[in-house]
């Protein structure tokens, strides 16, 4: 085994830590794990660890369901809490390998991302990004089962005592800051109830795995204070929703920051330019795997910070993607507006990268960013504008991602038919359920 694994080994004999879990994620970006004994952890880095795959979400056929987990040492993490009163356990993150071929899995969203990552580096780049994951913090009913209540009257940037929610908020920044988290910013956001997380930017590789083990840790210290964290998107008509901005740079070989231009008007280079131009050309197909629930085209519509409009400003924040300003050479990058933190992290850092990095190959031209608030444009003057609209439910998102070459081959020939087979399905049952809307508004009129 490698120093870097041996250095994980020691740690988790002078941690003493008795169990270790695995974990890798589904399609869909739900975290699996598979629990061995911490004694195991050498022969996991040696030979991997045996799983059968053939239950887990969109992963395999069941005639060829043995996988390996082969866990990346830079990913150890002793958890914040435990499970009962032995020692502690940690995780590692894993990349999954097909026992058949000993080839990396292509199923696995993690290799999705890395694809997109081996491809930024044949073209001479590194990829930074750094989210900014929103959620609402709800109170359980008696039975302990989710509610929408949010027993919290704060609102944008409150301070205690108004914000009730901030010692859990506390207690999750502690939790995070154990697992190694640098964290950036906390603060209450607009609507009552919800609450944003910022942590400092990463490789795109490690967000993605922050993301994944963010969502984890938010709602099991929620749960310790009996109360429900959730990254549904639009939880509560009429008020915010909760976005997941995901901020993206590349790099040089050399450590330089290759969207820098001091000298354009933006501080953004000609790649930066292509790069944007690139998620803007591809957006209707991104959205499909950044926004990829029924319920996140609820949040996407006008008058609650969330885009509706295929754009991008260096000012207002109902473009699709903003510019964010940038007080040192390093920190110039673009903002994605339209994700959400329902989104599988590693497939939605995927398609925004192969977007951007196609605009760069294609040399694509960047239109003018526009400054005003798009919200208020009528028709007329988006057509003008030569503005776009995103897609207006997860079904038309499905059909541009199948539509779309650039963003269906970004998530590989295993993911991506597995992927639109299974929102295709999810977009049939919502058209075929019948809501309470419906029923308040129909059942006593007709
Ligand atoms: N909640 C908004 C969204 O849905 C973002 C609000 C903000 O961060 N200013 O994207
Ligand atoms: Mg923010
Ligand atoms: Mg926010
Ligand atoms: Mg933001």
């Amino acid at each position: 085994i490698t120093a870097d694994e041996q250095a994980v080994v020691d740690e988790i004999e002078e941690k003493d830590i008795d169990f270790l879990r695995l974990q890798f994620t589904d399609i869909l970006g739900t975290v699996k794990n598979v629990s061995v004994p911490a004694r195991q952890a050498e022969k996991a880095f040696k030979d991997g660890i045996y799983f059968d795959g053939s239950s887990i979400e969109g992963f395999v056929r069941i005639q060829e369901s043995d996988m390996r987990l082969v866990p990346d040492p830079d990913t150890f993490a002793v958890l914040p809490w435990k499970a009962d009163d032995d020692g502690a356990s940690a995780r590692l993150i894993c990349d999954v390998y097909d026992t058949s071929t000993g080839e990396p899995f292509e199923g696995d969203p993690r290799r999705v991302l890395q694809n997109a990552l081996d491809r930024a580096e044949e073209m001479g780049y590194t990829v930074n990004a750094a989210p900014e994951p929103e959620f609402f913090l709800f109170e359980e009913d008696e039975d302990g089962r989710a509610t929408t209540k949010t027993g919290d009257h704060g609102g944008y940037f409150d301070l205690a005592p108004k914000d009730l929610a901030s010692d859990v908020r506390r207690d999750i920044i502690y939790g995070l800051e154990d697992m190694g988290f640098e964290i950036e910013a906390s603060h209450h956001e607009v609507a009552e109830g919800q609450h944003e997380i910022n942590f400092e930017y990463d490789d795109a590789l490690s967000t993605a795995d922050n993301v994944a083990t963010f969502r984890t840790v938010v709602r099991a210290i929620a749960a310790q204070h009996d109360l429900h964290a959730t990254f549904m998107p639009k939880p509560i008509p009429k008020i915010n929703g909760s976005g997941m901005h995901t901020h993206l740079s590349l790099f040089t070989e050399d450590g330089e920051n290759a969207f820098h231009d001091g000298d354009d008007e933006f501080d953004l280079s000609e790649t930066a330019h292509s790069f944007l131009a690139g998620i803007l050309e591809h957006a209707p197909a991104i959205t499909a795997v950044a926004d990829p629930t029924v319920n996140s085209y609820k949040r996407l519509v006008p008058g609650y910070e969330a885009p509706v409009y295929v754009a991008w400003s260096d000012r207002n924040r109902s473009a699709l993607i903003r510019k964010p300003a940038a007080r040192i050479p390093a920190a110039s990058r673009i903002e994605a507006r339209f994700p959400d933190p329902s989104c599988n992290p590693y497939l939605a850092l995927a398609a925004l990268i192969q977007a951007g990095l196609d605009g760069i190959e294609n040399d694509l031209e960047c239109p003018d960013p526009v400054r005003e608030n798009i919200y208020e444009f009528d028709e007329e003057k988006r057509e003008e504008y030569g503005i776009e609209t995103l897609p207006s439910n997860l079904g038309e998102a499905v059909d541009a991602l199948e539509e779309d070459e650039v963003i269906y081959d970004a998530l590989g020939e295993h993911v991506a038919p597995k992927f639109v087979e299974a929102k295709s399905q999810e977009f049939e049952d919502y058209l075929v359920d019948v809501s309470d809307w419906e029923l308040d508004r129909y059942l006593e009129t007709f």
